[in-house]
């Protein structure tokens, strides 16, 4: 890519404000949480449409899990190699949200629910693909574009069908939303656990016969005080405790507690240790037992070799059409996570902005445009990384 196309790429890219604005609503207007099947379905659709309009083949995996996943293939493009951008269409946001959280554009900021999570993302892929196909500038590896509907909720249904194909192409472009109002994009990302624990004990009257109880509460506490002694910030290990429900009554000894923990690691080693820990916790007393359902989940994004030279392709990328970059890490997954393990991958390619899963949720519009310019860049490159 020439400095002169760079140049190009970007114009084109703005003058395309209304068109991307004008899509970012369509998106928006159709709610769509993940358990939503019938919302989603309706997005998918749309956004298939969208996709066939641009010279896309389209293919529609269903599932009765969610409302499934599509692949989309650039096949005009002959190339012996693969490339992927992959986003999901789902958002955190029940219908109705849009009663309280309006779609909004004032001058450089618009607001919605999903709007930087990640449905600006999704107009981005199709923008870099739309100007790439005005300016007759075709790309080296054929764009391939998996949308996915069950994110939010662990990626559980698309998992499989995303580590297939992450296998057999040469490079994964991940429009997640950037980090912060500069816009980091995600060269790390923590892996995450989620644990289900039951503590049983014995249930007695705590003033008649209070000795003949094993409270399971007292039980669940020593394992609580457990737990946080693996935390490690500075290794950035982290286990959350963040619900906790048991007993019956004020005057009941407890029968039963139990917990849900979120964990969150740096490195497969840190967490495969900090899994086997949890699985081997014991209770302290007599009488009482601990069952540990759940596991690990997403993998980390990890600094590998592949992944550093996709994020060094960026940044050229990004100094010819005079952007300035930063890398960041973040705490969170995504599908990024799963591609990582099998090929290069770079994430937070989307929108920039701020308030994910929050109702601050926004995006800056010329930003993220200037954020499809280094997509459609990094899109048309011919290095692989
Ligand atoms: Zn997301």
């Amino acid at each position: 890519m020439s400095s002169i196309d760079s140049k190009k790429i970007k114009d084109e890219i703005h003058n395309h404000k209304e068109w991307f604005v004008n899509r970012l609503k369509k998106y928006v207007e159709v709610e769509s949480p993940t358990d939503d099947i019938i919302q989603n379905r309706k997005l998918l659709h749309s956004i298939a449409d969208d996709f066939r309009e641009l010279g896309f083949d389209v293919e529609w995996k269903e599932s009765v899990l969610s409302a499934g996943q599509l692949v989309c293939i650039l096949n005009s493009v002959e190339s012996e190699h693969d490339q992927l951008m992959i986003g999901h269409a789902d958002t955190v946001w029940p219908v109705g949200t849009m009663e309280q959280m309006p779609w909004s554009m004032d001058e450089n900021v618009i607001r919605g629910p999903g709007v930087y999570d990640m449905k600006a993302g999704i107009v981005m892929m199709q923008l870099a693909v739309k100007v790439a196909n005005e300016l007759d500038i075709k790309p080296f590896l054929r764009p391939v574009v998996m949308i996915t509907s069950d994110e939010e909720t662990g990626s559980k249904d698309s998992w499989n069908e995303i580590e297939e194909i992450a296998k057999s192409v040469k490079r994964v472009l991940v429009p997640e939303p950037s980090m912060g109002l500069d816009g980091k994009i995600k060269t790390e990302r923590k892996g995450s656990g989620r644990y289900h624990i039951t503590v049983k004990g014995r249930e007695a009257h705590s003033g008649v016969e209070p000795e003949k109880g094993v409270s399971a509460i007292v039980e669940m506490a020593h394992i609580i005080r457990k737990l946080d002694e693996l935390n490690d910030y500075n290794q950035g290990i982290s286990l959350n405790v963040g619900l906790i429900t048991g007993g019956k009554a004020v005057n009941i000894v407890p029968g039963e507690c139990s917990i849900e923990v979120d964990l969150r690691y740096l490195n497969h080693s840190d967490g495969e240790e900090i899994n086997k820990s949890i699985k081997r916790l014991e209770t302290e007393l007599a009488g009482a037992s601990i069952t540990v359902e759940g596991g690990l989940r997403r993998p980390p994004l990890v600094k590998n070799d592949r992944n550093q030279n996709l994020w060094e392709l960026a940044q050229t990328c990004a100094e010819e059409l005079d952007l300035k970059i930063e890398e960041g890490l973040s705490g969170g997954g995504s599908d990024g996570s799963i591609t990582s393990q099998f090929t290069a991958t770079l994430d937070g390619m989307g929108a920039v902005g701020e308030g994910a899963h929050s109702p601050s949720e926004k995006i800056l519009l010329n930003e993220t445009l200037d954020r499809a310019a280094l997509l459609t860049a990094l899109l048309l490159a011919d290095d692989v990384g």
